[in-house]
């Protein structure tokens, strides 16, 4: 199974510090040697001179969203097939922040899924539970509800292009993570969800992810790496999330 460690950079960084920051992770990746796979998601107006940047470094880019539309009058938005157009061959669809903020349901994402597939980027589809889903013991629950509302109608050959990212909502940005059984008991649910092409869809960990309990979250046969958030933001943390990725899964 493949690895993928994605940095989620949100709505961080200006223009020199996010050139910075590129630079400095593709020397980081290219330096590394055999590794695993990295993808970084700056925002959108960074996306071209991160494709330009990377290049030849073995790094990718993501957008963090996208328009399911291939063009028209969607003020704002912005579509898969302009994406592609620049050499973007992630993108982050269901982000909690997305669902949270924007009122984006399970239909419109898989709506969004398929925009991408259509035009052979690689959707990072983001589910997870709120803290009270957990509190009331309903996550699995939450989550096939997600997985099966979103990507039911899929095919297996379509599902096994996709990536998908077990994010629990009350993970992401508050230093609480997933213990590596609660993360690995969701991730093989989860891919259980996903039939036939299971065995093809790399499932990352996604909230509070860090250099200090990485390890212990990548250890999980089902957790195929990680969508970081915070530590993205700094080459050093992200690096060392790469290089420990690489080694708990790779090198061991
Ligand atoms: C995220 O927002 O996808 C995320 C995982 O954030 P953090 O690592 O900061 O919790």
């Amino acid at each position: 199974m493949r690895t993928l460690v994605a940095g989620n950079w949100k709505m961080h960084k200006r223009r020199d510090e996010a050139l910075a920051l590129l630079r400095e992770v593709g020397d980081g990746a290219a330096a590394a040697g055999p590794t695993v796979e990295v993808v970084v998601a700056p925002p959108y107006p960074y996306l071209e001179l991160a494709v330009r940047t990377l290049e030849g470094s073995g790094v990718q880019v993501a957008a963090q969203n996208c328009h399911e539309a291939a063009q028209g009058a969607y003020t704002g938005e912005v579509s898969a097939s302009m994406l592609a157009g620049i050499g973007v061959t992630h993108c982050i669809v269901g982000h909690s922040e997305r669902r949270q903020y924007y009122g984006e349901n399970d239909a419109a994402v898989g709506l969004k899924v398929r925009a991408l597939l259509a035009h052979g980027l690689t959707p990072i589809y983001c589910c997870g539970e709120l803290k009270d889903d957990r509190i009331a013991e309903r996550h699995f629950e939450v989550v096939g509800a997600q997985m099966e509302q979103a990507l039911g109608a899929f095919s297996p050959e379509e599902l096994g292009r996709l990536v998908v990212a077990y994010e629990p909502v009350w993970a992401i940005g508050t230093g609480l993570n997933a213990t590596a059984a609660q993360a690995q008991e969701m991730h093989a649910f989860i891919r259980r969800q996903l039939g036939a092409a299971a065995a093809h869809v790399p499932i990352l960990y996604g909230g509070s992810c860090k250099p200090d309990n990485a390890e212990g979250l990548f250890k999980g046969a089902d957790v195929n790496g990680g969508l970081i958030g915070g530590a993205a933001l700094e080459a050093s943390s992200f690096l060392e999330l790469v290089r420990i990725a690489y080694r708990v899964k790779h090198s061991a």
